[in-house]
């Protein structure tokens, strides 16, 4: 499980809601320590049984809450596996102590994983190429978050370096990434005060040259729903 910014109990519903339980998850990895993120991550670990994995930095500022889980700490730049899964974490600009963002390999089918992004890197780029699905964060629309209720330095913070991807910086990076094996895609991390799903959904199309229907969106109470990424999943 990637996150873990629900409760333990709030987790469980939403895995059920799948067909899900916390019995099928064999570790969480949480990427940094906003709450969004990492809230619920020391009793998901500690109730569900399983390991926590994250970087030496996200550790140093959540190590208070998590006595009795067990933590498996990692280098950002040295992928490694769980299970079956290779996970090949890389390092991303947010505004947290050690951020890191995902590519998930089963050896044949890659799933990369963008969040809490300020600005996109060469090396985020190289990543997230030849995907076979992906889930961008598509934080806010810059006209909405520029217009909308949100105090200055806030709206400086999320728009800067080391905040959020906006639906158009996604749509950029999307362009340069996307390949003939992407088969799936996904706008994530949307603002219910900054977006519309509609704006997002409409940014990535126009980057992937497609009807803005084949983009997916997770919004906040639904999530996305679950998908095989096997020769028979469309
Ligand atoms: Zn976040
Ligand atoms: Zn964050």
């Amino acid at each position: 499980m990637l996150d873990a910014g629900f409760s333990a109990r709030e987790t469980r519903a939403r895995l059920e809601r799948h067909d899900r339980h916390h019995e099928n998850l064999c570790a969480i990895l949480v990427t940094h320590e906003h709450g969004d993120h990492g809230r619920g991550a020391a009793n998901c670990a500690r109730q569900f049984g399983v390991p926590v994995w994250m970087t030496a930095g996200t550790f140093s500022a959540l190590k208070h809450e998590l006595d009795g889980a067990d933590v498996r700490l990692f280098s950002p730049h040295e992928p490694f596996a769980i299970g079956d899964i290779e996970v090949i974490p890389f390092p991303v600009p947010h505004d947290a102590r050690e951020p890191c963002q995902f590519v998930f390999s089963d050896g044949d089918k890659r799933l990369g994983f963008l969040t809490d992004i300020g600005s996109i890197t060469s090396h985020v780029v190289d990543m997230l190429s030849d995907c076979d699905a992906l889930v961008l964060e598509c934080n806010h629309d810059a006209r909405l978050l520029r217009d909308g209720p949100y105090p200055a330095s806030l709206k400086v913070r999320i728009a800067g370096r080391d905040g959020h991807l906006d639906n158009g910086a996604a749509a950029e990076l999307l362009a340069r990434v996307g390949s003939p094996r992407l088969r799936y895609v996904a706008a994530a991390h949307l603002s219910e005060t900054n977006n519309r799903p509609e704006l997002a959904r409409a940014a990535l199309a126009r980057a992937m040259g497609c009807e803005p229907g084949w983009i997916d969106v997770a919004e906040q109470d639904e999530g996305l729903a679950f998908y095989h990424l096997s020769e028979t999943w469309v």
